[in-house]
């Protein structure tokens, strides 16, 4: 049974004695039944990751002792993920999904079509840390609150390229836009689950950084294009490129 690994945000030192709040000491000793004595796994983007023993616990707070540092921390490719918020169960999956592949950036994007329940950005941010501990991410992905479509693109920055999944427009399949690439910035844009306007769709388009691309013959819903567009980019351009799975 693999010690349960957690995100500690503050730095990580040999000996020091580090406090962990109600939620997380709850999740050790009532979830995962570990008392003092036990070993866990704590992990930052700046420290890595290392292993701690615990001090004392009991569900209102646990102190913990960083011992050995277990892995240098590994950053995630420069990618962001801008889509339009769907109902809450989907959306969640979306940020799940993009935690696990390897998102730097999730960004909702607010459309003319977008039906979505309010975005809860710290709701989103939970999820999102639940699930980079689970994924052996180092970092957390960056949530950012949604933003107007418009004011996404008005201020573009032409060094990142905008993947953007067209659903009714001409487009090359991804995998082949994508060829040849590297994995320099990129962005990838997926819309609601009514789509985007012809309007938004040419908006899209006349950006110069613009990089239209299809997700096949069929409409796949908000959150599967999520998951399949960033596979695409992983496995073409990111860090799933070359990498030889080496599990201890
Ligand atoms: N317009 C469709 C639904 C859009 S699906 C309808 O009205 O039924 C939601 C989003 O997923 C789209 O905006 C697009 O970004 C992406 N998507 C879905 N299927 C796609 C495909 N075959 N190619 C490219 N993008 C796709």
């Amino acid at each position: 049974m693999t010690d349960p690994r957690l995100y500690y945000g503050d730095p990580l030192r040999a000996s020091d004695e580090i406090r962990l709040g109600r939620d997380e000491s709850h999740y050790l000793v009532s979830v995962m039944r570990r008392q003092a004595g036990d070993s866990v796994r704590l992990f930052n983007a700046q420290d890595g990751e290392w292993r701690a023993v615990i001090l004392t616990a009991d569900r209102k707070g646990t102190i913990l002792r960083p011992e050995e540092k277990l892995r240098a921390a590994q950053g995630v490719p420069d990618l962001d993920l801008l889509f339009a918020p769907v109902k809450k169960a989907r959306t969640d999956f979306i940020v799940e999904k993009a935690t696990e592949l390897g998102v730097r950036r999730i960004r909702p994007v607010l459309t003319r079509r977008t039906i979505a329940d309010k975005v809860r950005i710290d709701r989103l941010a939970a999820l999102a840390r639940e699930a980079a501990e689970q994924t052996e991410r180092f970092d957390l992905p960056e949530i950012f609150e949604a933003e107007k479509l418009d004011a996404v693109l008005n201020g573009w920055p032409a060094d990142r390229v905008l993947i953007f999944c067209d659903e009714a427009g001409e487009a090359p399949p991804m995998a082949e836009a994508l060829r040849g690439r590297g994995a320099s910035k990129a962005a990838i844009l997926i819309g609601p689950e009514g789509g985007f306007t012809p309007e938004e769709r040419d908006r899209i388009r006349r950006l110069p950084a613009a990089m239209p691309v299809s997700l096949g013959p069929r409409i796949l819903r908000a959150d599967t294009a999520v998951a399949a567009a960033l596979t695409l980019w992983q496995s073409g351009c990111g860090d799933w490129a070359g990498h030889a799975q080496a599990r201890d």
